[in-house]
């Protein structure tokens, strides 16, 4: 079974199993961060993760969800280009229907 070597602030090097971690993914960049209960203290952690360690945590099968950035209020430019990629699709209302 797959093991993944981390610390926890508390206890030091501790073991973890896959299905003990959630990974976070920044989908504007290549990182992210995991979190993860320590399996000695109980103790929820965070870890930034690099792409290195993203690719290792995903090959083993760790659940992943995407966190959207904060990206603020919607601007009245992403209304426009909004607007335009709707009028360049002619079946949007027929896909609509459709679904
Ligand atoms: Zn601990």
């Amino acid at each position: 079974m797959t093991t993944i070597k981390t610390t926890c602030r508390h206890c030091g090097d501790v073991e973890l199993r896959p299905a003990d971690l959630a990974l976070e993914l920044d989908p504007t960049e290549e990182s992210g961060s995991y979190r993860f209960n320590c399996p000695i203290c109980g103790a929820e952690q965070r870890r930034p993760a690099n792409a290195r360690v993203v690719n290792v945590l995903l090959a083993t099968g760790v659940a992943y969800e995407v966190k959207a950035p904060d990206l603020g209020p919607i601007t009245v430019d992403e209304i426009d280009r909004f607007v335009y990629a709707l009028d360049q699709e002619e079946d949007f209302w027929r896909q609509l229907a459709s679904s």
